[in-house]
């Protein structure tokens, strides 16, 4: 993917050299299309299988209603945002989550990082503080774990469950590779369509 990525800046480059007007101009302008169809397949394909694995290897998805347009306005957001290419993501497990029939659930994204999932205080951390630690429990963990074990807690709480959150979180790590099949290319969610041409 970032490989295609720099291949496509370098397309975009040899472009923008090009006499306006001049053949070598639309053959350049050409080839950044396809550099484009490229990585935007990629992107899909990548959102697909992993939103696929994601919804079959659990019993219930909970993750945060990002604003991702806001999100993508915050200039340092903004490139690991759109490359997650997280509402194509998010699109994907809803269709999966039908189709499987397992619960998707959106939870609201505030305080998800701030609280301690342990025992419900705020911790301040900026974006770059990458680990959690508790100063009130003393409970332990990576940023983005003890955001999920928040998003996982308040997603099970709106389904009605009782907490079995360390468990159900232990299982998700590592098993992105299990489901590695062909998409079906009907099957697509809703959603605008991508300008292919
Ligand atoms: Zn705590």
């Amino acid at each position: 993917m970032r490989k295609s990525e720099r291949a496509l800046k370098r397309a975009q480059k040899r472009l923008s050299r090009k006499q306006l007007g001049s053949k070598n101009r639309i053959k350049a302008r050409e080839k950044l299309g396809r550099k484009h169809l490229r990585v935007s397949r990629q992107r899909k394909d990548f959102a697909v299988k992993t939103a696929r694995c994601v919804v079959q290897s659990n019993d219930l998805v909970a993750y945060e209603d990002l604003k991702v347009r806001n999100m993508v306005k915050n200039q340092h957001l903004a490139k690991s945002i759109s490359d997650a290419s997280w509402s194509l993501f998010r699109q994907w497990i809803e269709y999966f989550g039908k189709v499987f029939g397992v619960v998707t659930i959106a939870v609201p994204p505030q305080y998800t990082s701030q609280n301690c999932s342990s025992c419900g205080e705020i911790v301040k951390k900026t974006l770059s503080t990458r680990t959690h630690q508790c100063p009130y429990c003393g409970y332990v963990a990576d940023r983005d774990k003890n955001a999920a074990r928040n998003i996982l807690e308040l997603g099970l709480r709106t389904a009605g469950h009782v907490g079995t959150s360390s468990l159900v979180l232990e299982n998700v790590s590592g098993q992105t590779d299990l489901c590695l099949g062909d998409e079906n290319p009907l099957s697509k969610p809703t959603g605008r369509k991508r300008n292919s041409k």
